[in-house]
């Protein structure tokens, strides 16, 4: 097993301007895991409660995820409630239940601790240094990271910076976290705090990579059909991690295609609601998206 992800399951009611659902599976280490499961073998550490039915549990066999890091609780599955106006960068969060996810404590199996790429979603900072600290041989430790702990749990999450090497984070949780308003700035001032790249999801600008003194930018593609943005990040993530795990290459120019493939998943996420596009695409459905992106970046000096 080459890559393990810690993260919330959720069950999300979203509301977009293109319709609504109500309690359908999400949350980071899902949306992480079923991205990267089209490039590599993956495994999650989550928690989840009683009302997580065998048919959840399903979607995550079905892409041979593995699921042995998955801790059964007594009690709720975590729960979000989101909206999105007419800027789908941002969601408003309407209503958080912690449930499970309040005493969660990861516990990583042993098959998993030798895993050497390791992505500690979003949650509590103390517990990703917990977990990044189970896992001290990864060789590419990447960590998100949201407003909520920025403003609440400063001094942990200053911690966790120094022992990863990747924050991945949208472009104003950047900003707040450096207390820097130009995009460059705010990178350099978080690869000051101990990650030697960062990566700023932009929303529908695309996305770009600061990875040591390099610096490489994509747009996002433009997409005929978008309904929800949730998981939109962790999906990115997915993909990132997931193409770099495959090909175990940690040279610049493949973390640009690591950021194309990124991209790539992220596109079809939102496409839909939920899991709902991300589960039915194909290894040519992918490629061809590739294709796109090239064509829409490319250009003859
Ligand atoms: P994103 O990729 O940033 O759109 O993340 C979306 C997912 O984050 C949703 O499926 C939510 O269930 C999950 N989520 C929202 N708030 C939190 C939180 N405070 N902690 C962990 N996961 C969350």
């Amino acid at each position: 097993m080459s890559l393990l992800a810690v993260g919330s399951i959720a069950f999300d009611s979203i509301r977009t301007p293109y319709g609504e659902e109500k309690n359908i599976l999400g949350g980071s280490a899902t949306y992480f895991s079923v991205a990267a499961s089209w490039f590599t073998q993956v495994a999650i550490v989550a928690v989840v409660g009683e009302d997580f039915e065998e048919r959840h549990q399903q979607i995550f066999h079905a892409r041979g995820i593995d699921t042995s890091g998955l801790e059964r609780a007594s009690g709720r599955t975590f729960r979000w409630q989101g909206e999105y106006g007419r800027d789908m960068n941002e969601a408003r969060t309407l209503d958080t239940q912690l449930n499970v996810f309040e005493g969660f404590q990861p516990k990583i199996p042993q098959h998993l601790v030798s895993a050497e790429f390791l992505f500690l979603g979003n949650i509590h900072p103390a517990l990703q240094l917990h977990v990044r600290r189970q896992l001290s041989g990864a060789k590419f430790a990447a960590a998100d990271s949201m407003n909520f702990w920025i403003a609440n749990t400063p001094g942990e999450l200053s911690q966790t910076l120094k022992e990863v090497d990747t924050l991945i984070i949208n472009e104003g949780e950047a900003k707040m976290l450096s207390g820097r308003q130009n995009l460059w700035q705010a990178a350099r001032a978080i690869q000051a705090m101990g990650p030697r790249r960062v990566v700023v999801k932009r929303g529908e600008h695309g996305v770009t990579l600061f990875n040591g003194e390099e610096v490489f930018s994509i747009p996002a593609l433009l997409l005929e059909g978008f309904r929800d943005p949730t998981g939109a990040g962790d999906t990115f993530a997915g993909g990132f991690m997931g193409h770099l795990a495959r090909s175990q290459d940690l040279s610049d120019a493949n973390l640009r295609r690591a950021v194309v493939y990124g991209a790539v998943m992220a596109s079809f996420a939102v496409e839909d609601f939920g899991l709902r596009r991300l589960l039915t695409v194909t290894r040519q459905d992918i490629e061809e998206r590739v294709r796109q992106f090239t064509r829409l970046t490319h250009f003859d000096v």
